[in-house]
């Protein structure tokens, strides 16, 4: 596959994703300087920077960049933001983080997923933490965070998770049954309060564990 026309087709997703309402610059720019092609299977190389999620090992997928540019400016990262996703999948949204100067932790349930992302990542050099486990119980050793994208469907939202954010953080999930879920945007008032808004329906994977769904159907 030619480079210049991977450029390209990279350079003209951008665009897609400005004509479709992503205004953040510094999400877009994170994004333009990223080779999505290395996050996905060989075999798709050539769809890599199509809008669309495609599939990665495991049965699971590498999210729509529009959703990954949409979720990822809710968090308005700010450089040095302590920033905790759950499914890091391919590592391809771990890596928008990053790129935006986030301190980056990600947790993956699937060990194959764990293994293939965290070796994707060294050889880019992009600095993300990764655990293998369940990530409904967050990652308590790094918390508080100013920020949490969950890349996954739950039915709920996890509670432990709320109570990893600093006070003005803020979470990212999808919620709802397993066909379709909301986005919802929520934010740690304070100790007790949060502000939660509802956003667009989306259709992610299941989140699965602890405080997810009991089982993949
Ligand atoms: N963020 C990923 C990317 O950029 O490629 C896409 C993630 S994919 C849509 C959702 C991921 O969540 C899957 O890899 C799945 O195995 C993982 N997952 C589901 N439940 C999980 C849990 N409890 N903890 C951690 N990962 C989970």
């Amino acid at each position: 596959m030619k480079k210049t026309f991977l450029n390209e087709q990279r350079a003209n997703l951008i665009e897609n994703l400005r004509e479709r309402g992503i205004t953040n610059e510094s999400v877009l720019s994170a994004m333009a300087s990223l080779p999505r092609e290395k996050f996905v299977h060989p075999a798709f190389t050539q769809r890599a920077y199509e809008d669309s999620a495609l599939p990665i090992a495991q049965q699971q997928t590498i999210s729509q960049p529009y959703t990954v540019a949409y979720m990822t400016s809710l968090l308005q990262v700010k450089p040095n933001d302590k920033i905790l996703e759950i499914g890091t999948g391919s590592g391809y949204q771990a890596a928008v983080l990053a790129k935006l100067g986030a301190k980056v932790y990600s947790i993956e349930r699937e060990f194959e997923l764990h293994r293939q992302a965290t070796k994707t990542l060294q050889e880019l050099g992009i600095n993300v933490q990764t655990r293998y486990g369940d990530g409904t119980i967050g990652w308590r050793e790094h918390a508080p965070y100013d920020g949490i994208i969950v890349t996954a469907g739950a039915p709920d939202i996890p509670k432990t998770l709320l109570m990893q954010l600093s006070i003005g953080g803020k979470i990212v999930i999808p919620s709802g049954n397993r066909n379709s879920q909301s986005l919802y945007l929520i934010t740690r008032q304070n100790e007790s309060d949060f502000d939660s808004v509802q956003l667009q329906e989306f259709k992610f994977v299941p989140l699965i564990g602890r405080e997810g769904w009991q089982e993949a159907k």
